[in-house]
This record gives C-alpha cells, sequence and structure tokens, in this order.
C-alpha cells in the first residue's frame, strides 16, 4: 500500500449550528480512486471543500502531503489538488474564452510572470484536445453548453499538473457519451500517472473503471467504506 497523502481525523464542520461533517476520518493512499455517494446534503462536497481549504474545520485536522489547508501552507495544498466544483453557469457576458480559462489553471505554477514556454502551450493544447475542446477555444465561456463548460472546468483542473483531483459531480446531467469519454480521461490519469483521485457521483448504475473504494456518507458521517462489488470496477489497489 501506497503512502497516506490526505488524512482527515475527527473531521468537524458545521454550519448555523448545524453538523455538515460529523466527525470524519479518512486516510486516502496515493494513486487511490474513491467515489463518494450519499443523498442530498449528506456531506459529500463539505468533504471535498475541506480538503481543497474552502471550508474551515471547527475541530478535528486534515493533512495534505502532511500539509493543512490553511495560513502558510494552503497555496502549496491548492497547487497541489484539483479541484472541480459543481456545475455552474458562466455569464455569457464574461469577457473570457475557454483557452483563458484552461490557462488561469497554469498561472498557479508559473509565478507572477506567468510567461506561458512552448512546453506548457503543448499541454495546454493536448489538454484541450484531449476533452474535445479544441474547436471551441476561441469561443466565450459562457457561450459554451453546461457540458461544454463542464469539460473546460475538468481541463483547467489537469493543466495544473494535480497530484490530486477532486470532482464533484463531474458528469452529472451529461449525456452518456460525454459522461464516458470525461471518466476514460480520469481513469487513463489514474493508471498512467497515478493521479489519485476523489470522485462524488449521483450515478447509480456506473461507477468508473479506475474506481477502487467506495464511500458512502450521511447526515455528515462516513457510513461506508469498502471496495466496489467486482462487476461496475476492476477494484485494484495503487
Ligand atoms: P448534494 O448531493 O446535494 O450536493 P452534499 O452531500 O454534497 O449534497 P453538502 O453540500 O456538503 O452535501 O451539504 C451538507 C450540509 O451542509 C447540508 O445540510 C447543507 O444544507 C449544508 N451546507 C452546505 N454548504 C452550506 C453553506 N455554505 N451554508 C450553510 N449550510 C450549508
Amino acid at each position: 500500500m501506497t503512502d497516506v497523502i490526505i488524512n482527515l481525523q475527527d473531521a468537524y464542520v458545521s454550519y448555523n449550528g448545524s453538523a455538515a461533517l460529523d466527525g470524519v476520518s479518512l486516510q486516502v493512499h496515493a494513486g487511490e480512486s474513491i467515489v463518494l455517494r450519499g443523498p442530498n446534503g449528506a456531506g459529500k462536497t463539505t468533504l471535498l471543500t475541506a480538503i481543497h481549504g474552502l471550508t474551515p474545520l471547527l475541530a478535528g485536522s486534515i493533512r495534505a502531503f502532511g500539509l493543512a489547508p490553511a495560513g502558510r501552507t494552503l497555496l502549496e495544498v491548492r497547487r497541489r489538488i484539483g479541484y472541480v466544483a459543481q456545475a455552474q453557469g458562466f455569464d455569457p457576458r464574461m469577457p473570457i474564452t475557454v483557452r483563458e480559462s484552461v490557462m488561469t489553471g497554469v498561472y498557479g505554477r508559473l509565478g507572477w510572470r506567468r510567461r506561458v514556454s512552448l512546453p506548457v502551450q503543448a499541454a495546454v493544447n493536448a489538454t484541450l484536445d484531449r476533452l474535445g475542446l479544441q474547436a471551441l477555444d476561441s469561443r466565450p465561456l459562457g457561450h459554451l453548453s453546461g457540458g461544454e463548460q463542464r469539460r473546460v472546468m475538468i481541463a483547467r483542473a489537469l493543466v495544473q499538473e494535480p497530484e490530486v483531483l477532486l470532482l464533484d459531480e463531474p458528469t452529472a446531467s451529461l449525456d452518456d457519451h460525454t459522461r464516458a469519454d470525461i471518466c476514460s480521461v480520469i481513469d487513463e490519469l489514474n493508471r498512467e500517472r497515478g493521479l489519485t483521485v476523489l470522485w462524488v457521483t449521483h450515478d447509480l448504475d456506473s461507477l468508473p473503471a479506475s474506481c477502487m473504494r467506495v464511500i458512502r456518507m450521511q447526515r455528515g458521517r462516513i457510513t461506508t467504506d469498502a471496495a466496489p462489488d467486482g462487476e461496475a470496477a476492476s477494484g485494484r489497489r495503487p
């Protein structure tokens, strides 16, 4: 078994006095592909945003690569973790193209000068291509369909070259073909580059092929944490 790269101990988050994470302990190993499931309001998004340092803990601890996702180490953690939030509509008047939005994913590692070298440009082109976005690259982001915008957000997270990818319902309301395409891109990155993935998904019939572990949450707690049952996924462990 590989190293633990994300470690939550008794993590507690509360909104207006009501617990969204209620004592969650979880260890994620490098190279794992984990699916998070559970009913609406179970705390899945809160778990991802807490790992990404967007939601502070009231009690307990989180370490990513041994670092707290807060204070002086927050940016370091954010550079190494890509986060794709739940679907959001973009204002059609927003003056940013598909390519420009994807480029914002590399700014973190380019530093303040943001000098885009040829290899970085090539990596951005390859990612646009891989997600079927090349033909759309000069279109305004807000003029794209919901599924296309979702692909842009995934491309933006991937060009960041993260070690961990947090995906909040990345394929919700996408057609079967697009869903399969997106899953296969992520599965490949998990298999070939050891990308660690936490996916929140409500898709009941299909798990991503790379899925090794399914965690179910309810009312802010983890209720089960087990290998998938053979048929829908490979059940590999790193
Ligand atoms: P869904 O499947 O509907 O996306 P979820 O499992 O991701 O749900 P969370 O979004 O983590 O659940 O929400 C957990 C609980 O925390 C819910 O009761 C929700 O209403 C509450 N909550 C989440 N974000 C906030 C917020 N910003 N302010 C107040 N309450 C919040």
